[in-house]
């Protein structure tokens, strides 16, 4: 018995392209170089497996998060990006 589809993970083992997530992640912000997105599918998180609120990727060497949830938050590298977890 398999329980591969139990749960739609975020994967990120090729990089992070928001155009496969289309319909599970809602834009909420963009910037020169970030975006904030809501996850609207219950997407388990990349480094905890757990689903997550928000998503905040950003192609930027640096990122700065104005007011971080109070929540577990988890930080994903891709070769040229940087997601920040908010549970
Ligand atoms: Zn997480």
């Amino acid at each position: 018995m398999s329980t591969d589809t139990a749960t739609d993970r975020l994967d990120v083992s090729d990089g992070f392209d928001v155009h496969d997530y289309r319909s599970k992640l809602k834009l909420l912000r963009q910037t020169g170089d970030s975006m904030t997105l809501e996850n609207r599918a219950e997407l388990g998180c990349p480094a905890c497996d757990r689903p997550f609120e928000r998503l905040l990727v950003s192609e930027g060497e640096s990122l700065t998060v104005d007011s971080p949830p109070a929540g577990r938050l988890c930080v994903v590298r891709t070769d040229d990006r940087t997601l920040l977890v908010a549970h």
